[in-house]
């Protein structure tokens, strides 16, 4: 990769490093901004005290947040509740517009909570170091960019301190594998702008090994609405309810595939939680969700 020092560029690093779009890169400098006017809160007690050292998986509770993006704008959240324990696949549902991607922007704190509050492992978002939050959590974002440069480079881009036995235990957990033995030059291999050798499920795993390098104890996955081979979608099924294993992830979710892999569906609607429950649960109580699965679901099923 080329790097350079300016201002400009570190923004850029800081947008790959959060995989996000270049559309997404003036929400970055806003988060940035807003993040060296801040002054952190003083360090509370170690993390670790609760759960004898053990990296846990994070729990995220949302507390009638109510959010608009900006003065004058209309509320996006009217009091959104919901709570996830550690570990475990929550996969978040509803049509364009219902306020899904903006769960994950509170929950990243590229925003703060107009009213309400947002709650990682009990800790309101704003009490902690930001440093300390964003550590904590991978975002793949929808769409994730591979940059252009080597595999290993869009692998290790936040996490330069990887090492080939780790990079590889990443691999394995995201099949990627057998993708990078048929490579030519395997983990050395150029990948092209934005990543244009590898398919559209490969690019979202290679995104997802890139979050999960730096060890993160909640993932957050905006699935791509694209369509994906059945090869690669499972593939995906199979590798975020894996990860959900031992950490606790977060899927804002187009497939019917994945929902009904998670233990728990929130479904949106206009700002609001209307509905919580498994796929059987919701398909039998809630007429919208009933609708989802049978258009839009069923539909990126194929
Ligand atoms: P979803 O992911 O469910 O499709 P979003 O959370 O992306 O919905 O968006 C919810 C609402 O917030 C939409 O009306 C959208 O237009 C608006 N919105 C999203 N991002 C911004 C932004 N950066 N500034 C202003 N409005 C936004
Ligand atoms: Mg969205």
């Amino acid at each position: 990769l080329f790097y350079l020092i300016d201002p400009v560029s570190r923004l850029v690093d800081a947008a790959s490093q959060y995989q996000v779009g270049t559309a997404a890169i003036a929400r970055i400098i806003e988060a940035e901004r807003l993040e060296t006017e801040r002054v952190d809160p003083p360090a509370g007690p170690p993390k670790e005290a609760a759960s004898g050292g053990a990296s846990p998986a994070a729990s995220v509770v949302f507390d009638d947040v109510t959010f608009r993006y900006r003065d004058g704008l209309p509320l996006v959240h009217h009091g959104v509740s919901f709570a996830v324990p550690g570990a475990g696949m929550t996969a978040f549902v509803g049509p364009s517009g219902a306020g899904k991607t903006t769960v994950f922007g509170l929950i990243e704190r590229f925003y703060d909570a107009t009213g309400g509050r947002v709650l990682i492992d009990g800790r309101d978002v704003r009490d902690w170091p930001l440093g300390e939050l964003r550590a904590a959590i991978g975002y793949v974002e929808q769409d994730a960019p591979v940059l252009a440069g080597t595999l290993r480079e869009n692998l290790v881009f936040a996490a330069p301190d990887a090492t080939d036995e780790r990079i590889r235990d990443v691999l394995v957990r995201t099949k990627l594998e057998r993708l990078v033995e048929q490579l030519p030059d395997g983990l050395e291999t150029l990948v092209g702008h934005r990543g244009s050798k590898l398919s559209g499920g490969e690019r979202q795993r290679v995104a997802i090994a890139r979050a999960l390098l730096r060890g993160p104890r909640l993932l957050l996955l905006d699935e791509a609405t694209s369509q994906l081979d059945a090869v690669n979608e499972m593939a995906l099924r199979d590798v975020v309810a894996e990860v959900a294993r031992e950490v606790t992830v977060l899927v804002v979710a187009h497939r019917l595939s994945t929902v009904t892999l998670a233990d728990r569906i929130v479904v949106m609607d206009a700002g609001k939680v209307r509905a919580v429950g498994t796929h059987e649960e919701l398909v039998r109580d809630d007429p919208l969700y009933g609708e989802l699965a049978a258009t839009q679901f069923l539909a990126s099923a194929r």
